[in-house]
C-alpha cells in the first residue's frame, strides 16, 4: 500500500485526467475517491485523517461512506 503524498497526490491527479478524457464519470470518480479514504484513513477531499468507519469528514464534512 503506497501511502505517500507523493502517491495520493498521482492518484488525485490521475482521476482527474481520467475524469476530463471521459473516461470515467464524476459518481466513479468520488466513489474511487471513497474507497481510497477508507484504505489510507484520509478525507479524500481535505487529506485531514479520519476515524475508521466515520461517515464524514470532521474538517470538511465530506461524506466518506455510501
Ligand atoms: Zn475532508
Amino acid at each position: 500500500m503506497l501511502l505517500a503524498p507523493e502517491a495520493e497526490q498521482l492518484l488525485v491527479e490521475g482521476l482527474e485526467e481520467l475524469l476530463r478524457r471521459r473516461l470515467l464519470q464524476r459518481d466513479d470518480i468520488e466513489r474511487l475517491l471513497t474507497l481510497w479514504s477508507r484504505y489510507s484513513g484520509k478525507c479524500p477531499k481535505c487529506g485531514t485523517v479520519v476515524e475508521a468507519g466515520a461517515q464524514f469528514c470532521q474538517k470538511c464534512g465530506i461524506e466518506l461512506t455510501k
